[in-house]
């Protein structure tokens, strides 16, 4: 996609690693360009009504991830020392898919797939060549290039990315990230270009479009209002925006990387939460989805319980 050399620089980290088991990726890539690691493939019902419909999404949860998020709900797998996940080849992961699809999902929907775009890219071929039809949703944390969301142009139908900060410091604490609004900023660009409008089913079903996440954090409400002045100023006001307030502090992770993020080992409260969906509406953004406050709990994180392990 970006360039053919053995060693990796597809994703702003350009760690030039050769994903390999002696030479790991910073994202925890270990299996080459050509295999991934997948911690997960289930039928997901919790993303946007539009998106899980009745039938819900067959989801791959892909092991590692190339941002590394401090509070990642999903730090069992995303770790890039996750133990968990298995290596498995864009074939044997279409076989895998085929029961769901066959069950009537709506949608293949790729979690946390921005490290896997090569071999992601010969998945969908393959998806297609069965004459498979379900929309493809690429589910990413924006922390991608811009070229590499090039390279998904008529393989992906629904892009699905969460915009998360746009203050550099509060990226580099969270995230070791000072470039990331940078970065998602252009990858945004890139997916809006291809895909301008939503399009909808008969029956209110997304099927291709872009739908911006924001995940609203305990503390950071004040990024969140920055992060919503930026979209407003830079994307059709008719794009879907779903504001979510599910964060939830996990105990692991307040006794270990969020021992001195006080904010983070907290709910987020209902006035941090209104603040940036009211914002979002006063901007003119047409579309705005909330979720209830209920959903902060760990309900909304996938059980991992039985996930592939090496
Ligand atoms: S995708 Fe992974 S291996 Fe490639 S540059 Fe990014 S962190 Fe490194």
């Amino acid at each position: 996609m970006i360039d053919n050399s053995s060693v990796c620089r597809d994703c702003p980290r350009e760690c030039n690693s050769s994903r390999t088991y002696n030479d790991p990726g910073m994202c925890g890539a270990r299996e080459g360009f050509t295999h991934f690691r997948v911690a997960k493939i289930m039928s997901h019902k919790w993303e946007e009504p539009f998106i899980s419909g009745t039938n819900g999404s067959a989801a791959v949860f892909f092991a590692g991830c190339q941002l590394g998020c401090l509070f990642c709900q999903n730090y069992k797998i995303s770790s890039p020392n996750s133990v968990f996940g298995k290596k498995i080849s864009p074939d044997d992961l279409l076989s895998e898919l085929l029961p769901l699809i066959k069950q009537g999902v709506h949608n293949i929907n790729l979690v946390s797939g921005s490290h896997y775009t090569r071999a992601i890219i010969d998945l969908i071929k393959l998806i297609r060549e069965k004459g498979i039809t379900s929309p493809v949703i690429w589910n990413s944390s924006l922390y991608e290039k811009s070229e590499s969301i090039k390279s998904l142009e008529g393989f992906v139908d629904i892009y699905l990315p969460d915009f998360k900060f746009v203050d550099s410091s509060i990226s580099t604490k969270l995230s070791n990230a000072p470039d990331y609004f940078n970065y998602a900023s252009s990858a945004l660009a890139e997916m809006i270009r291809q895909k301008p409008m939503p399009v909808f089913s008969e029956d209110g079903l997304l099927l291709s479009g872009v739908v911006i996440r924001h995940l609203v954090l305990p503390g950071y409400y004040r990024d969140s209002i920055r992060v919503i002045d930026k979209l407003a100023a830079t994307v059709p006001l008719n794009t879907p925006i779903s504001i979510m307030s599910q964060y939830t502090p996990v105990q692991e992770l307040i006794e270990t990387k969020l021992k001195f993020e006080k904010q983070l080992q907290r709910r987020l409260t209902t006035y941090e939460y209104n603040k940036v969906i009211e914002h979002a509406i006063d901007r003119g953004f047409s579309h705005v989805l909330g979720q209830e406050r209920s959903s902060a709990t760990a309900i909304y994180t996938p059980d991992f319980s039985n996930f592939n392990q090496n």
